[in-house]
């Protein structure tokens, strides 16, 4: 039997797989994406993208393609059973660089994604092609797969990414388990064209008779997702004439309406049981499979691809040690749990049948006005879970602030480079690790021993002033031979670096910070941070 070898292969060309393949491009990393199907599902399925998913397709350099079809800053109502709106969340802040709430369609972007990966040669898309088998050796992970002639392989990967989604083979091939619920209550989701509605926003109608959500989407669709009650029968419900009738009630002439498909979907919240086995890695719905009431089913599989793919590269190019592998799981198998318990929670307030819980909920909503911080912290949506590593590839610092932001997503402001060059922050920094000194050169920090750590990771060295701190307009910024010298144009990262007390920051690929020094402690936190990575061979085959 034929035998191609890669350095990775990853099963799941749906949007998580493309977008750890994306990333491994980046990275110059050989790749193989197999996906048993040629075509992308025709309609839409996730339609909620939020400013971390776009950060790390700004990392993969297609974020602004995807925008083309892309509605940003999109608010999200809820509404009683009257038709009262209680609350209306637009987050303001784009800390990440983007903004928090937008809207697209699945099917849309994974076309872009897979077209953008075409400009990487090294990343290879065999479509058609299934995978039937996988054998896990002490160096190599080997697939059988199957092609549309019926022509079997072997592809001989030194690790696996098993993105194929909820209903995963790979699972089953490793042994890994599901753990949850899976929801009594089904769901009916409606995509349709050329409604009558002018309601530019995604609508949460908290009606104890049919709960439901309106959202608008790009180019002149529309989805709605209806509830489907226990004594009803969902191979009726979802025929024309029934969905015609649910939408009526809010549309002008339902008559005139296009509908696009309607499905019955079950809800389920489920986390595997591992994400590293042996060499085979799980990400996106493989690895957890989360309800929609916030969005976040496909939003966690890309935080998933964000993290996996660095930490992948680094161990197939030599640079970290395979054992750091098991850090992806320590990192992201909790977030994935935190966030899917808050779905179930948005969905038992929002979604109840009962006339008394939703009266109790609607007074409640409506007094939180009064109460700024509760205010805030809804419609700011500060009740959505942050990553935030503690364990991992992070190194505290000694004096580490309570609420340090090592661990978490570091910000991302706009800087500017030279006169009149303003650019994303993370931009400058470039794709893989960076260290970023507030108004010092982190490089003049380092020992002989530092120095040669961070060039042996390709790290880049940046350094930030104070916006128009130069002398004149055009002599503003010191860039050295090692250190790249940036203007903080939006007056951010002061306050970020005066808040954490340290100047000296640690950035990741995946723009977390990994660690936070300054002047005196860069040396000894490059010593601790090099020492985690670079683990005894013995000592990770043991863990692995
Ligand atoms: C109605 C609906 C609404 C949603 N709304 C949202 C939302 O607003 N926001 C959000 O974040 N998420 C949402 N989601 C969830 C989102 O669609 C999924 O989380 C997302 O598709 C998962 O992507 P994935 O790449 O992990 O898996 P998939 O998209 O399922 O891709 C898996 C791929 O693996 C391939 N495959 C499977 N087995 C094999 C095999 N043996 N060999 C080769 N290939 C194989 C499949 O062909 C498929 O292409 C929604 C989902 C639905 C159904």
């Amino acid at each position: 039997m034929e035998k191609i070898r890669t350095s990775v292969a990853i099963v799941g060309a749906g949007p998580v797989g493309c977008t750890v393949a994306g990333l491994l491009g980046v990275y110059g990393i050989d790749t193989i994406l197999i996906d048993r199907s040629e075509d992308i599902l025709p309609y839409p399925r996730a339609v909620g993208m939020d400013d971390e998913a776009l950060r790390v397709f700004q990392t993969v350099g297609v974020a602004d393609a995807l925008l083309d079809d892309i509605i940003q800053n999109v608010s999200l109502r809820m509404f009683t059973a009257k038709g009262e709106r209680f609350a209306d969340i637009r987050p303001g802040t784009r800390e990440f660089g983007w903004y928090r709430r937008n809207i697209f369609m699945q099917q849309l972007a994974e076309a872009t994604l897979r077209e953008h990966l075409k400009r990487f040669p090294h990343v290879r898309m065999r479509l058609g092609t299934e995978v039937t088998s996988l054998r896990q050796g002490a160096q190599s992970v080997t697939l059988t797969v199957t092609d549309r002639d019926g022509v079997a392989r072997e592809i001989e990967a030194r690790y696996c990414v098993a993105a194929d989604g909820g209903r995963s083979t790979l699972r089953d091939l490793v042994g890994v388990t599901l753990i949850g619920n899976t929801h009594p209550i089904k769901w009916l989701v409606v995509d349709v064209r050329n409604a009558a509605i002018d309601a530019p926003y995604t609508a949460l109608h908290c009606d104890p008779r049919r709960p439901n959500v309106c959202i608008h989407l790009p180019f002149g669709y529309r989805r709605w997702e209806f509830m489907v009650f226990p004594h009803e029968d969902p191979d009726r419900l979802v025929e024309p004439p029934s969905v015609k009738a649910l939408i009526a009630p809010y549309v002008d002439n339902v008559d005139r309406l296009e509908l696009v498909r309607a499905r019955i979907y079950t809800h389920h919240s489920r986390v595997a049981d591992r994400f590293v086995v042996g060499r085979t890695l799980f990400a996106g719905d493989a690895a957890h499979l989360s309800p929609p009431w916030i969005g976040q089913g496909l939003n966690l599989g890309l935080r998933d691809a964000g993290n996996i793919a660095w930490k992948l590269a680094a161990v197939v190019n030599g640079q970290m040690d395979h054992s750091i592998l098991t850090s992806y799981e320590v990192e992201r198998r909790n977030h994935a749990k935190a966030m899917i318990d808050l779905a179930d929670t948005f969905g038992r307030i929002l979604m109840p049948t009962s006339n008394v819980k939703a009266f109790l909920r609607d007074t409640f909503f409506k007094s939180f006005g009064s109460l700024g911080a509760v205010r805030d912290y809804v419609l700011q949506m500060k009740f959505k879970p942050m990553p935030r590593y503690d364990s991992g590839l992070v190194v505290e610092s000694i004096r580490a602030a309570a609420d340090t932001a090592v661990g978490r997503m570091f910000i991302q402001p706009d800087v500017e480079v030279a006169f009149r060059e303003k650019r994303k922050l993370d931009d400058v920094l470039g794709p893989w690790f960076a260290i970023v000194g507030w108004r010092n050169d982190p490089y003049a920090a380092l020992d002989a021993q530092g120095r040669a750590f961070w060039s042996s990771m390709n790290a880049a060295f940046v350094r930030v002033e104070r916006s128009r701190s130069g002398p004149s307009r055009v002599e503003r910024l010191s860039t050295s031979e090692t250190t790249m010298c940036v203007e903080d144009l939006e007056n951010a990262l002061e306050p970020w670096f005066q808040q954490q007390g340290h100047t000296i920051a640690v950035i990741r690929p995946d723009r977390y910070v990994a660690a936070l020094a300054d002047q005196v402690s860069f040396a000894e936190i490059t010593r601790a941070f090099a020492a985690k990575v670079q683990a005894k061979r013995a000592e990770s085959e043991a863990v692995l």
